[in-house]
């Protein structure tokens, strides 16, 4: 967990106690950041607490939860030093991404079906277990499934590949399925508690937190016109969530997103990824993945603001990600 910053309960706020915290938790007031925003008239209400308690309880709610988010230079400093990045498996897909991936970052992969995106969430499961010399963090990883395409088989053709053991490596994968858009959100909050769990046991940190794919359920869930403003803010506020996690415990966030390849609609630019401007505006580093020739796949840099657009071919093969 990145030092500057620990994950607070609601049993922290003073005058919280286990009794009152269930009962905001119960009405929906379960982080520090909606308490802090709420009036102390609706949470006297909910908390059944007289309104100077609950103005105390926001009050300090305000001063924990950072709102506003002003941060000292020095703390973003001291974060931003934490950095640290995960191989993909290619020497050209990593220059491309500035040596890897990146923790603190929300890095998207999107392409069509098949050009490679959940093979990557694989290969990033395995790497980001690799010692430091070999490009990893020796991290564990949360996957965040929507489609059930999570493949222990592969995990362990992969692990061996670069010689390790593939039974050890399946250990520090921990795998949920979300089961809509509203459970995929929920799940971040689990990963959440899972994470510190982790870091209490002494267990190897999360340095990769993995949505595959960020927008499947998002987009069979909320379809038709009147649905996007919907959809676009539910996005935004989980990819905050993905941006806060990454940021809390110094982990990679990867998300996939599928797009169509066929330029035969009428709908404007096709590689659009679902998500629009949103998913652009908040990942780090956007890259586009396309289908060559056989095993070979191309991927490009999409508007990163450091870093120059580009294009590079990788291939996938038994072994995992590896340079052509
Ligand atoms: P979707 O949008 O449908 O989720 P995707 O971008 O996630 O697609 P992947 O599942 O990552 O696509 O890629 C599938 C491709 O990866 C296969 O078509 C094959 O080319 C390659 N592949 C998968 N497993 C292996 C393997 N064991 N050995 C070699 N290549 C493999
Ligand atoms: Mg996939």
């Amino acid at each position: 967990m990145a030092k500057s910053e620990k994950v607070i309960d609601l049993e922290d706020l003073p005058g919280v106690g286990p009794a009152i915290a269930e009962k905001l938790r119960e009405a929906g007031y379960d982080s520090i950041e909606l308490i802090a925003v709420s009036s102390p008239a609706e949470l006297s209400a909910v908390a059944d607490i007289g309104e100077a308690t609950a103005l105390k309880i926001i009050t300090a709610a305000r001063k924990l939860a950072n709102l506003g988010g002003f941060e000292s230079g020095e703390v973003i400093f001291q974060r931003r030093r934490e950095i640290g990045k995960i191989t993909t498996g290619s020497n050209a897909l990593d220059t491309l991404l500035g040596g890897g991936i990146e923790t603190q970052s929300i890095t998207e992969f999107f392409g069509e079906f098949g050009s490679g995106k959940t093979q990557i969430c694989h290969q990033l499961a395995v790497n980001v277990q690799l010692p430091r010399d070999k490009g990893g963090l020796e991290g564990s990883v949360i996957v965040i499934d929507t489609e059930k395409t999570f493949r222990p088989e592969r995990i362990i053709q992969m692990a061996e590949a670069r010689g390790l053991d593939g039974k050890e490596v399946l250990k520090n994968i921990y795998v949920a399925h979300a089961y809509n858009s509203n459970h995929q959100m929920l799940l971040v909050d689990n990963a959440k508690e899972l994470a510190q769990k982790l870091a209490k046991e002494g267990k190897p940190p999360v340095r990769l937190l993995i949505v595959d794919s960020l927008t499947s359920h998002f987009r069979a869930e909320y379809v038709g016109r009147g649905a996007l403003a919907d959809r676009q803010q539910k996005l935004n506020r989980h990819l905050h969530d993905l941006m806060r996690f990454g940021e809390i415990f110094n982990a990679a966030v990867v998300v996939t997103n599928q797009v169509m390849a066929k330029p035969d609609t009428f709908y404007g630019d096709p590689t659009r990824p679902i998500g629009g401007h949103i998913v652009a505006h908040t990942a780090t580093y956007r890259v586009y993945l396309r289908k060559g020739k056989g095993e070979l796949r191309v991927a490009r840099l999409i508007d990163s603001p450091h870093l120059p657009e580009a294009e590079v071919v990788f291939k996938i093969t038994e072994r995992g990600i590896e340079d052509k």
